[in-house]
């Protein structure tokens, strides 16, 4: 396994497919490596874990045409686990989310009058790039021409139409985000809304939101998670299947000690009853991948 960035994925509207394959790229591997390894270990079986994370991302960021972009993404996964459940009887899938984020609505009031009953997918279709990473290219701009304001406007003013395919924007837009430049967070937001606002989506808050997420389970013994179910069913469900004796391993896991070093990146397990012998090693080139 490897990893391709320090820090999150790329969002995939944003990805360089030479440098970082995608997730479902990624979760084929994964699925590939365990599959050999479960063979060759009396075909003990696995479990594997797959996030779509920055689906949640996108949506904190009210930034719908990522947000279809990370989704579709995961659609990509779910696609590649589905072919591996029907080519691997005895394997079950099961897609569900911790909670939605955004109280994205598929509907906007945009004027005093009543609303018609529409939205505007094309919209996100003209948008090349992620809100951030615009915001990001309006602030290094500003950096690299820290008093050229009429340049700056002609910046943010090509960004608009060829990364956000928006024509009617306004001499507000333009001053906005020109006289808004070195603040990244609300250069995304006010991107964001340029978008959300001419698509007719609404986003309710920023933050996490409570309805209930989507379950969708595939392969063996999937009739069970049918209907409303409790987020716990779901981890009970996995470890009846796989017949996992949970209380031995939560007994293990505490008598061991998690270590983190350096910046968080490298961690390790050793048993708490065993003498503490470490040195700290705060060098910032103390990086381990695993
Ligand atoms: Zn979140």
């Amino acid at each position: 396994m490897d990893l391709f960035n320090l820090d999150h994925m790329e969002y995939n509207i944003d990805r360089n497919p030479a440098v970082e394959p995608t997730l479902s790229e990624m979760s084929s591997k994964a699925l590939e490596i365990l599959k050999a390894a479960s063979i060759k270990n009396d075909d003990k079986g696995f479990f594997l874990l797959i996030e779509g994370s920055r689906i949640d991302m996108a949506a904190h960021s009210n930034d719908p045409a990522t947000h279809a972009h990370e989704i579709l993404a995961y659609q990509d996964t779910i696609a590649v686990v589905k072919k591996f459940v029907d080519d691997n009887p005895g394997t079950v899938l099961i897609s569900t989310s911790d909670h939605e984020t955004g109280g994205l609505s598929v509907a906007r009031q945009v004027s005093t009058a009543y609303p018609e009953y529409l939205w505007y997918p094309e919209i996100l279709t003209k948008v090349q790039n992620s809100s951030i990473a615009l915001a990001l290219a309006i602030q290094k701009f500003l950096t690299k021409n820290p008093r050229n304001v009429a340049e700056l406007k002609k910046f943010v003013k090509e960004i608009i139409v060829n990364n956000l395919g928006i024509e009617d924007f306004t001499e507000e837009d333009l001053n906005y985000l020109a006289s808004n430049a070195a603040k990244t967070n609300d250069l995304d937001t006010y991107i964001s809304q340029m978008v959300s606002q001419r698509a007719q989506l609404g986003w309710a808050t920023h933050g996490h939101s409570a309805v209930d997420v989507n379950l969708y389970a595939y392969g063996a013994q999937s009739h069970l998670l049918k209907g409303n179910h409790e987020n716990t069913d779901i981890g009970t469900f996995i470890s009846d299947y796989l017949e996992l004796d949970l209380e031995v391993v939560t007994e293990k896991l505490k008598n061991q000690r998690v270590i983190e070093e350096g910046f968080g990146l490298r961690k390790s397990i050793e048993d708490a009853s065993k003498p503490q012998k470490r040195k700290r090693n705060h060098s910032k080139n103390n990086y381990e991948h695993f």
